[in-house]
């Protein structure tokens, strides 16, 4: 497993980024390139390179990826009207990041499914 990813580079402010939560064990930033009104990402420090490698050893902080998610829902003020949480995985998920990350999608409603043109062609 890697040690070093384009997010532990913001994990160690070697990059940076909007930030807007951060304990022991996560981070959450914005996204450089927002999908939606808001758009964050929540990250475990640690790096977990897919949604693949989730253990019953690492899950603890998969768990607590989504209590910071809703937090952050509940603060930016759209928890009650409806947020997307979502973690892609691998190429046909559209992970293009090798350090999972629970994308926080929110301000405005949002359709499903979630295909894009692409995945509709194939
Ligand atoms: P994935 O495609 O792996 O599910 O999501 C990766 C996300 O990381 C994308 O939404 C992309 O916009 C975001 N991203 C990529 N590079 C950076 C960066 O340097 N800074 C920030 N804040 N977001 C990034």
């Amino acid at each position: 497993m890697s040690s070093e990813t384009l997010f532990t580079k913001i994990v160690n402010r070697e990059i940076p980024a909007d930030i807007i939560y951060e304990d022991d064990l996560l981070l959450a930033f914005k996204d450089i390139n927002p999908q939606a009104p808001f758009h964050a990402l929540v990250i475990p420090k640690q790096v977990i390179a897919t949604a693949n490698d989730i253990t019953a050893e690492n899950s603890d902080v998969v768990g607590k990826m989504y209590v910071a998610a809703a937090k952050i829902a509940k603060q930016e003020g759209f928890a009650d009207d409806g947020y997307r949480l979502v973690m892609n995985c691998n190429e046909h998920g559209g992970q293009t990041v090798y350090h999972i990350h629970l994308h926080v999608l929110g301000g405005k409603p949002m359709g499903w499914p979630p295909y894009t043109d692409k995945a509709k062609k194939a």
